[in-house]
């Protein structure tokens, strides 16, 4: 190679990693007004300068660690449910930053799909369902902390409040897992509870009854003393 080519190879080089960067500048601003953050992940992970191995991050003042689970912020009124899997700071090549957390969702009632219309009946607003479905958002959208507790556990609560959820069942590839014809029961109508509905217990066998399942309104429950279920006055 003789000297005088030397400046050339290396001006054309330099060229081609600029465009290189306009390429990828232009990428990555096109995945973020689709607010595509899988992508954005995939693009912007192998940045020597991206870290992906966080354990715990501060928000507004709160501390999230992997493995929390988090109220995000939705489109409508109620929030979504997800678990915190990992915290990534993403860099491109002009050092810009881009913050991500990955989550793996927890389903909600509203966000089920095509499921018979009297499963609807059993499933609380409170309920969270776990899924294998996982996702780059921005730190932006935590809410809060949540707290998921099991159905036994919840049951008993004195007090509640709208981070507070309950969980029986997996919704995975669009079926409950376990089924919810193995949820347990109750009432004398045998079906899966849900707190959402007025019960009342009865005082011989403890089990809990649908108001409408025993004839009962709500006010005649309240003025009624003993309430002993039609099984158990057999
Ligand atoms: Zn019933
Ligand atoms: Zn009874």
């Amino acid at each position: 190679m003789s000297a005088s080519l030397e400046p050339k190879i290396s001006r054309t080089s330099s060229v081609d990693e600029k465009q290189d960067n306009v390429l990828l500048l232009s990428q990555i601003q096109k995945l973020i007004q689709k607010k595509d953050n899988n992508n954005l992940y995939k693009l912007l992970k192998k940045n020597k300068k991206s870290r992906t191995s966080y354990k715990k991050l501060k928000y507004e003042g709160v501390i999230y660690k992997i493995g929390q689970n988090l109220c995000i912020k939705a489109d409508r009124r109620i929030d979504y449910v997800a678990k915190l899997i990992k915290i990534v700071k993403l860099v491109d090549n002009n050092d810009e930053i881009y913050p991500l957390i990955k989550v793996q969702w927890y389903y909600r009632k509203f966000e089920l799909g095509d499921i018979p219309k009297n499963y609807m009946d059993y499933i609380s607003e409170n309920e969270v369902f776990k899924t294998n479905e996982y996702d780059y958002i921005e730190i932006e959208s935590i809410v809060s902390l949540a707290q998921i507790l099991t159905y036994e556990e919840f049951d008993k609560l004195e007090t509640m409040n709208d981070t507070t959820y309950f969980m029986r069942a997996a919704y995975i590839n669009q079926t409950f897992q376990p089924p919810i014809e193995e949820w347990a029961t109750t009432c004398i109508c045998q079906k899966p509870p849900n707190p959402d509905l007025k019960y009342i217990q009865c005082e011989a066998c403890q089990e809990w009854c649908h108001l409408k399942c025993v004839d009962l309104t709500k006010d005649k429950a309240k003025k009624l003393l003993n309430f002993v279920c039609p099984k158990c006055q057999q």
